[in-house]
Formats: C-alpha cells, sequence, structure tokens
C-alpha cells in the first residue's frame, strides 16, 4: 500500500490513504476492505499536542498525584534513575553484540550493572546468588516455585502442598498452582499474623514449602517467623519470600537471616523503578546455598582479569525464564537507585516508609476503625465499617478522593478485613501532602455523616464515573470513545 501525499481539497497538504492495491488483498475478507479513500483528518501540529496532552492528563500518576496505593509501593521514579537509563552506552546497546571480542567491550559495563545489581541485591536480602530475568514479581513468585520443586525433585521427596497465608496477594496461590502444587490457606490471628496453631496442624512431610509476605499485607511483621521457618525446614520445605514489602525492612532485616531460602524483590516497588500500567517490571529472584545449582541460566561471571561473561555451563539450572537478561533498562534504574543512595540512604528509606504509615495510622484512627490497633510497617490498614454504616462504602470514599484529585488507596483487600482501605504513602511524601490527604479523609468521615447520598455519584470530575468493573474486565471495549457499530 502506498502512502500519498498530496494537496487536500481545502489546499492545505494532507495524507490520503488509498483503496488497497497490493496483492495481500486476495487473503483479506472483502468486507474488511477499503471501498473509498481514508483521509485523515486534518489538524496542526498544536492541535495535535493539546489533544495527547489532555488525554495524558486523564491519567493519574506518581509524578502529578499522591498514590497512597497499598501493597504496590508506588513510589517516586527519581529523575536521575532515568538519566541513567537513558545514556546512550546502554540504551542503544543490542543484546547479541559479542560480550568480549579482541577490543569490543561494548557490553562490559552492561555485564559489570548486572554483576553488581546482584551482588548488591544480595546483600540487601542475606541471599548466595541471584539471577536478575523475572520480569515481575508474580514471574519471581513461579520462578522460586520452580526452583523449589527442582530441590525437592532432586532429593525424591515426594511433595504436593504448598502453605500460604490468607492474607497473602492473589499472585501468591496463583504462582504456586501453576507450578503444580496445590495450596493450604493458613488464617491469620487476631493480631494480623499468620496463626502458628492453625501452621501447625496442616504441616506433614507432604509440604513442600510456604511462601510469606513479610511484612505482610496488613502491614504486620510475623515476629514469629523464625519459629515458623523452623517448622517448614523439620519437614524439608523450603521457605519463599514474597519481597514485595521489602520497602518496610530493607536495610533492617535481612530474610537469609530469619530463615528464609528463596526471595522475590519488585524492582518496581522497592528500588524506585517505574511501575503501573502493567510494566515492565522486574522481579529478580534470589537463593541461599540449597537452591544456588538450579539457578536459570544465563549467569554473569567476574573473571580474573576484571572481565564478565555470560556463563551457561550449569547443569542442573531449570533452564531459561525469559529471553535475553531481564528488564535490563529496569535492573540499570534500580543499581542507579541504590548507587543514589548507598546503604544508609537505602536503611532510611525504611525508617521514613514505616514513620509515614503510623503518621496516616495515628491521625485517622479517630475516625476508621483500625484493622489491627498496633504500630504498623510500611502501610496501615482500616475498614470503613462505621461509614459503611451509614451507608458509605470503602468504594464510596475512594471515589471521593478522586474528585480530590488523590488517587484512592487499595480498597477491599486484603480479603480478610471486612471494607478494608489499606494506605501506603511510602518514605518520599512530605508531611503536608499526608496532610492534605488526611484532611480529605476526614472530610469524607464527615460527609458520611450529614450527608451520605452525595457520595453515590462520585466522582463527578472524571468523564467515565461508575463502570461495571467486573464487566468491563470481561468484555472489554477499548474503542470506548470510539461510535459502535
Ligand atoms: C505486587 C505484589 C506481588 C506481585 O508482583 P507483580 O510485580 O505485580 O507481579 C506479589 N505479592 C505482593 C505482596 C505484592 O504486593
Amino acid at each position: 500500500m502506498k502512502l500519498i501525499f498530496e494537496k487536500s481539497v481545502s489546499g492545505r497538504q494532507g495524507f490520503k490513504l488509498p483503496v488497497s492495491d497490493v496483492p495481500v488483498q486476495a487473503k483479506i475478507a472483502d468486507r474488511f476492505l477499503r471501498k473509498a479513500e481514508a483521509v485523515l483528518p486534518e489538524v496542526s501540529e498544536l492541535d495535535v499536542v493539546r489533544h495527547f496532552t489532555q488525554l495524558s492528563q486523564l491519567n493519574f500518576s506518581v509524578d502529578a498525584n499522591f498514590y497512597p496505593l497499598g501493597s504496590c509501593t508506588m513510589k517516586y521514579n527519581p529523575k536521575f534513575t532515568e538519566k541513567a537509563a537513558g545514556m546512550p552506552g546502554f540504551a542503544e546497546l543490542h543484546p547479541l553484540l559479542p560480550q568480549l571480542k579482541g577490543g569490543d567491550r561494548y557490553v562490559q559495563g552492561a555485564l559489570e550493572v548486572l554483576y553488581d545489581t546482584e551482588k548488591w541485591l544480595c546483600e540487601i536480602t542475606g541471599m548466595k546468588a541471584m539471577t536478575m530475568q523475572p520480569l515481575a514479581g508474580a514471574h519471581g513468585e513461579l520462578t522460586g516455585i520452580m526452583l523449589l520443586a527442582a530441590y525437592h525433585q532432586a532429593k525424591g521427596n515426594k511433595k504436593k502442598y504448598i502453605i500460604i497465608p490468607d492474607s497473602a496477594h492473589g499472585t501468591n496461590p496463583a504462582s504456586a498452582a501453576v507450578a503444580g502444587y496445590e495450596i493450604i490457606s493458613v488464617p491469620s490471628d487476631k493480631n494480623g499474623g499468620m496463626d502458628i496453631d492453625k501452621l501447625k496442624a496442616v504441616l506433614t512431610d507432604e509440604v513442600a514449602g510456604l511462601m510469606m509476605t513479610c511484612p505482610d499485607t496488613h502491614g504486620v511483621f510475623n515476629s514469629q517467623v523464625s519459629e515458623i521457618a523452623r517448622l517448614i525446614h523439620s519437614v524439608d520445605g523450603i521457605m519463599y519470600y514474597d519481597g514485595a514489602n521489602l520497602n518496610a525492612t530493607m536495610g533492617r532485616c535481612r530474610p537469609g537471616d530469619v530463615g528464609f531460602d528463596v526471595v522475590h524483590l519488585n524492582l518496581h516497588k522497592t528500588f524506585g523503578t517505574p511501575h503501573g500500567g502493567g510494566g515492565p517490571g522486574s522481579g529478580p529472584v534470589g537463593v541461599g546455598e540449597k537452591l544456588e545449582k538450579f539457578l536459570p541460566i544465563s549467569r554473569v561471571l567476574k573473571r580474573a582479569d576484571n572481565t564478565f561473561v555470560l556463563d551457561y555451563n550449569y547443569p542442573d539450572s531449570i533452564g531459561y525464564i525469559a529471553s535475553f537478561y531481564g528488564n535490563f533498562a529496569i535492573i540499570l534504574r534500580a543499581y542507579a537507585y541504590m548507587l543514589l543512595l548507598g546503604g544508609d540512604g537505602l536503611k532510611a528509606t525504611s525508617d521514613h516508609a514505616v514513620l509515614n504509615a503510623n503518621y496516616i495510622l495515628t491521625r485517622l484512627k479517630k475516625y476508621y476503625q483500625v484493622a489491627f490497633d498496633r504500630i504498623c510497617m510500611h502501610d496501615c490498614l482500616f475498614s470503613a465499617s462505621k461509614q459503611t454504616e451509614r451507608g458509605v462504602h470503602a468504594i464510596d470514599i475512594a471515589k471521593f478522593l478522586i474528585d480530590q484529585r488523590i488517587h484512592p488507596p487499595t480498597v477491599y483487600f486484603p480479603l480478610t478485613v471486612k471494607e478494608a482501605i489499606m494506605i501506603e504513602p511510602t518514605e518520599t511524601e512530605s508531611k503536608e501532602t499526608m496532610d492534605v490527604f488526611i484532611e480529605a479523609m476526614i472530610k469524607a468521615d464527615e460527609l458520611s455523616k450529614s450527608d451520605p447520598h452525595v457520595f453515590h455519584a462520585m466522582p463527578v470530575t472524571m468523564p467515565i464515573s461508575r463502570p461495571d468493573e467486573t464487566k468491563a474486565a470481561r468484555e472489554m471495549n477499548v474503542n470506548f470513545f470510539a461510535p459502535r457499530a
């Protein structure tokens, strides 16, 4: 098909797409073929810029608004790390460039980044080795469970079950099921931690391992974690650490030191790399001694002459888990982030994340029912149960916040708390920003007393108000704004 550039009727220049005249035509059903020339709209550059700028402003983003989504660590994206990722020496690399050929050292710097990032993340988690390949947290979980399965297979262990607390993120049971295990769910106790007696009751020789998020989505660090690890290890089970909430403990507590054998991290949550819109993410997986030989290939080695090579020679490896080396530009941002902050900076990050969550918890607990009345970690968890008695549910409060230009916190998760509102401010928000949020939440509570009905029309400032979310997910209409056929 040719693109014809010609004078349009108005005399201004415009594009016209002609009726198709190429042989492919034969393969396309007649009803799909254009019968008349399609004239593309003629608009000025300024109109195009305004159109797309206005569209982009309909999106919420961390760069523009407070984004206290719990369980997701929507932290800032430092501009410094974006700059690092844009450096031509990295951005213009091709994954098939030679590792080391004569004087060509094109990819040596990139391999060094992979090598150092692995080292530093091992230091942070107390793991022995790591693969940087997995492309998201959930992908890391699947990788980790495959490593665990390889371990049991190599030992001839007959294992069937993975134990997962009921407060876990949905990807945990999903990953374990995809890897072929049956799930045993263990309830939380009244303090929000895993009920250890209920755990003992389900522990058998057929348990392959336990997946735990620490601190968990309740914002609780389970102080019995070493005892839980002892129990799981007593049946030769593997302790899996879901590191999505590492933002609360980084630099303070290492999963490897409290009994975990395998860890996934979410670089797009804890290490300041972009998050949202479904990726690209990065979910490196670290392992201790027991699982090291099963790690995916390739792995980066440093040689005596300080050059780096990719090593494929691991006969027990589970093989490839992603093409090439993972989301390299995301890993590079995490590397730059760690360089920027240093060890003390990473530690301060966790301290401030916890402090900020507790500030919100303390100020809002007069107005909202707290789920667990104790000091929280990275997020604080409320229930809108009092407001629900007045006819205002968690979803109504979320819609109210949208009209205040604040991204709603996570609502209705974790499933263990009715009308849950889970708030995670992260370390980078100022007291002023958190105060604006807190005042909005207090206003929502007051409004639920004085005028509960107004909530049901909210949001009023958005082009779409209250879509049927289930229907939208099942019957996706991506041409929402286009005329329907
Ligand atoms: C986000 C999250 C995951 C999944 O990570 P993705 O990168 O979104 O695939 C797993 N567990 C917890 C607790 C999470 O918050």
